[in-house]
Formats: structure tokens, C-alpha cells, sequence
């Protein structure tokens, strides 16, 4: 069976004002076309620039081009939750897909894999994609404890209703984000054989389930990483801010 599309999904964390989020979408939309026979490309933009980025790129996020998708979202649909964000409103903003669970959520905000679990649920029902992501510290792979850990936060946030249409898994390991630093090409393979072991026994499409993997991706390396049986795309932070090294990365495919 032929492997899915790779994608490769840009995380804008919290950076960029209106003229920055208007000049990089516009680059990285222009280039689309040039990588589309590689690669699926999503944005992230900071949820103040959703609504701008998705206006910009209007043209080729219709075309398929690109997608957008927000970084985190609520588990209700609507009501007294100050500061937060539905799924829905996502959806109605012109996102495809969301981010839940990543490291810094689960740092700064305290969400463990049931609120990953309620995130993707929500995801699922606006419509969304869910980009569940998971991944070790530095001091529970020194200890051995990557695969269980990954295991872990996968049983405990993956939503039953999960499909390889609905639900996307980045693995990105808390210390390789940001850093510079990687794992080697044969722990980031062990890591995501293991994930496709899981998600082959757990859902009925398991097996064509997107897995990216996450962490200081930049254009040196991702050639050798996307090269891995079990990558099917990347999830890349730093290197998402400028247009021209997320197109190189989604070129190496
Ligand atoms: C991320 O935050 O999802 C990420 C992978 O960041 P970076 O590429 O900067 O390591």
C-alpha cells in the first residue's frame, strides 16, 4: 500500500503581528504550488491571526494548496470560558486543522492526555483535524521510558472515533523542541514503528494514519528524517517563521 501524503504542518506558536502573518502566508502560499506534488502544507498562526491568514491565502487554502489549522482549542462548543476558543469557531474561521496536546499546552496550561482526549473529541465534531501530539521528556528517555511514554499519551488522548481522515499524530519529544537538538534517525524510527503498531492494532485505517514527527526540523535534516518508513510529514516550529525553510522542508519530502 502506497505510504499517505506527507505534510508538513507549520506551528507559529505565539509570534507575528498582522503585517508578519500577511507577508509569511503570502510567501508560503506562493510557493505551495511548487511543493504541492511533495507535500500537504497546513499553517498554524497564533488564533489573532487565524481569520487574516486564512483571508490571505484564500485562493489556494479553496484549491487545496494549503491549510490552516489553530494551535489549541476548547472542548465545549460555547459558553463561559474566558479566553478560549471552540473548535467550531476554528471551523468558521476556515481552519482544517488544530494542534491539541502539544508540549507547551500540556507545560504552561496543565492539560494531560483526558484533556487531550475531550480536545480531539471536539476537533472531530467541528469537522476538524486533530494533530494529537506526544512525545518524551529529556529525563523519561534517559530513563528508558520513551515508548511507554508515547504509548501512554497515545491510548490516553486518541478518541475511539479516530480515523487516518480525521486524525493526525506528531510525535515531538519535549527536549528536541526548540533545541537544535534531535534524536537519531534510528530512535525517531523506533519511536514511530512502535505508534504504527499501535494505531494498526487500535483503528481499523491505523496503518494510514499521518504520522509526523517534531523537533528543530529545519532543511538540513529533513530529507533524512521525512526518509524514515513510518514519517509521513513534520511538525515544525522555528523554522515555520520563515517561508523559504518551510518550503525547503516540504521540497525534501
Ligand atoms: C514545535 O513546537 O512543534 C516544534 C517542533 O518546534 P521546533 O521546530 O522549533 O523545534
Amino acid at each position: 500500500m502506497a505510504a499517505p501524503k506527507t505534510l508538513i504542518a507549520g506551528n507559529w506558536k505565539m509570534n507575528g503581528r498582522r503585517a508578519d502573518g500577511v507577508n509569511l502566508a503570502k510567501t508560503v502560499a506562493a510557493g505551495a504550488p511548487g511543493v504541492f506534488d511533495k507535500a500537504d502544507l497546513v499553517v498554524c498562526p497564533p488564533a489573532t491571526l487565524i481569520g487574516l491568514v486564512a483571508n490571505t491565502v484564500g485562493e489556494p487554502l479553496r484549491n487545496g494548496l494549503i491549510g490552516v489549522g489553530g494551535q489549541d482549542c476548547h472542548a465545549q462548543v460555547s459558553g463561559a470560558h474566558t479566553g478560549d476558543i471552540a473548535a467550531e469557531m476554528l471551523k468558521d474561521l476556515g481552519c482544517a486543522y488544530v494542534i491539541v496536546g502539544h508540549s507547551e499546552r500540556r507545560t504552561d496550561h496543565g492539560e494531560d492526555d483526558p484533556a487531550v482526549w475531550q480536545k480531539a473529541v471536539a476537533a472531530h465534531r467541528a469537522g476538524l483535524v486533530a494533530i494529537i501530539c506526544v512525545g518524551e521528556t529529556e529525563d523519561e528517555r534517559d530513563r528508558g521510558a520513551a515508548l511507554d511514554v508515547v504509548r501512554r499519551q497515545i491510548s490516553g488522548s486518541l478518541p475511539d472515533a479516530a480515523t487516518a481522515a480525521n486524525t493526525v499524530i506528531a510525535y515531538e519529544p519535549v527536549w528536541a523542541i526548540g533545541t537544535g537538538r534531535t534524536p537519531s534517525l534510528d530512535d525517531i524510527a523506533e519511536v514511530h514503528d512502535a505508534m504504527r503498531a499501535l494505531l494498526a492494532e487500535r483503528l481499523t485505517d491505523g496503518d494510514r494514519v499521518r504520522l509526523l514527527y517534531g523537533g528543530s526540523v529545519k532543511p538540513g535534516n529533513a530529507a533524512e528524517i521525512l526518509g524514515l518508513a513510518n514519517v509521513n510529514g513534520a511538525l515544525v516550529g522555528g523554522a515555520s517563521l520563515k517561508a523559504e525553510d518551510f518550503l525547503a522542508i516540504a521540497a525534501a519530502a
